[in-house]
C-alpha cells in the first residue's frame, strides 16, 4: 500500500488552542504525522510517495472561493492589520446574526469563516493544508490507476471542514476532497465511513444532500462530545440524499465490543451500497489512552478495524484525521493498514 505525505504538511505548528475553558498546549502538532511515517517505513507498509500538486480546481469542487481565498490570504491580512503570532476568532454568526454580507475586518472574517476557537490559523497554515489535501488526490489517483488500497496521511486533518468553515484542527475536508475528485474522474458512487472519534460534521454537511456519496459515521455521542451540534442518530440526509447518511452515536466508555455492533451495521450499509470507492476517514482517537476521547480502543482493536474494512472488499482509500496520543499513533494506524493488508 502506498503512503502520501509531504513535508509542508508539518510547517502548520500550532503551539496554543482554546480548550476546556482555557488556553491550552495544542495537541494537533507536527509530529503526529512523523509518527505516523517513521511507523509506515519500520513496518514495511509500502513506499512513500509525495503528492502532486492538482491546485486549486478540486479544492473549489467543495469549497466556496470566498472561503478559500480567506484562508490563502489570511496570514498577510493579519500581519497586515498589525496582529502577530496564531489567530483565534472569538465571535460567529449564529442565528439572528446574519453571514453575509461578509465582514470586511479579519475579526469578522474569521468568525465568519470558522466555527470553533480550538482551531488557530498561522503563517504556514494554507500551504501545510493545500499539501495535505495534494495527499488525499494523490492518493485517491492511485486507486483511478488500479491499486486496489492507499493511504493518505493527511494533516492537518479534515472532517470538521465544511464548505466555508474551518474548526475541529481542520481548514480543508481531505476526504470530500478525494470523494469529489473520483466523481468527477468517473466513478460512479463513493462512501466515505469516518472511524475518527468525533463526528464528521464537515464531511456530513457537504454531502448532505447527494446520494452519489455516501457518509457513515460512528463517533462519540455529540449530546456528550465535541462537536456537540451534528451527529445525530436522526440525520440521515435530504432531497436526492435522504437515506445516504446514517450515524452511530455512542457513549463515552465504548469498547470494541460495542462499537463492533455499529461497524456491523455500517457495513451492511456499504454492502447495498457497494460504492466503486470506499474512503475511510481514518482517526485514531478511538484509542484508550487518547488525552482527549473517551473510548476505549486497545491498539488489538485497531488491527481488527483494519480487517473488518479488507472484508468488504472495495477498493479502499484510508484518509488520516484525529487521534492525539502522539506515541502511540504510529502504531495504532499502522495497526489498521496492517490489519487491512492481513484481512
Ligand atoms: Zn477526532
Amino acid at each position: 500500500m502506498k503512503t502520501v505525505f509531504s513535508p509542508v504538511q508539518l510547517t502548520h505548528d500550532p503551539k496554543m488552542e482554546i480548550s476546556d475553558g482555557k488556553l491550552k498546549p495544542a495537541v494537533e502538532i507536527p509530529s503526529r504525522a512523523e509518527m505516523v511515517r517513521s511507523e509506515i517505513l519500520a513496518r514495511k507498509i509500502g513506499p512513500l510517495w509525495t503528492p502532486q500538486d492538482f491546485g486549486r480546481a478540486p479544492l473549489e469542487r467543495v469549497h466556496t472561493g470566498e472561503y478559500l481565498d480567506f484562508l490563502e490570504s489570511f496570514w498577510s491580512r493579519w500581519t497586515g492589520a498589525g496582529r502577530q503570532g496564531e489567530a483565534f476568532p472569538f465571535v460567529w454568526p449564529v442565528r439572528q446574526l446574519r453571514a453575509a454580507p461578509t465582514p470586511s475586518h479579519i475579526d469578522g472574517l474569521l468568525g465568519r469563516f470558522s466555527f470553533d476557537a480550538g482551531t488557530p490559523l498561522g503563517e504556514h497554515t494554507w500551504a501545510a493544508a493545500t499539501a495535505s489535501a495534494n495527499s488525499a488526490l494523490t492518493a485517491a489517483r492511485f486507486l483511478r490507476e488500479g491499486d486496489r488500497s492507499a493511504f493518505a496521511l493527511c494533516r492537518p486533518p479534515g472532517h470538521h471542514a465544511a464548505a466555508d468553515y474551518f474548526g475541529g484542527y481542520c481548514f480543508l475536508n481531505n476526504a470530500a476532497i478525494a470523494a469529489q475528485w473520483l466523481r468527477d474522474q468517473g466513478t460512479a458512487r463513493v462512501a466515505i465511513l469516518d472511524v475518527d472519534y468525533h463526528h464528521g460534521n464537515g464531511t456530513q454537511a457537504i454531502f448532505y444532500e447527494r446520494a452519489d456519496v455516501m457518509f457513515l459515521s460512528i463517533h462519540a455521542d455529540p449530546k456528550e462530545e465535541y462537536p456537540y451540534f451534528l451527529g445525530h442518530a436522526d440525520e440521515t440526509g435530504e432531497k436526492a440524499g435522504k437515506g445516504f447518511t446514517h450515524n452511530w452515536p455512542l457513549p463515552p466508555g465504548t469498547d470494541w465490543t460495542r462499537y463492533s455492533e455499529a461497524l456491523e451495521e455500517a457495513c451492511r450499509w456499504l454492502t447495498v451500497y457497494s460504492p466503486d470507492v470506499l474512503i475511510v476517514s481514518l482517526g485514531l482517537d478511538t484509542y484508550e489512552n487518547d488525552p482527549i476521547s473517551q473510548f476505549r480502543f486497545v491498539p488489538e482493536d485497531f488491527l481488527r478495524l483494519g480487517a473488518r474494512l479488507a472484508r468488504l472488499g472495495k477498493p479502499t482509500l484510508f484518509v488520516m484525521e484525529g487521534g492525539y496520543a502522539v506515541d502511540a499513533l504510529g502504531s495504532n494506524c499502522v495497526n489498521v493498514l496492517e490489519g487491512f493488508l492481513g484481512g
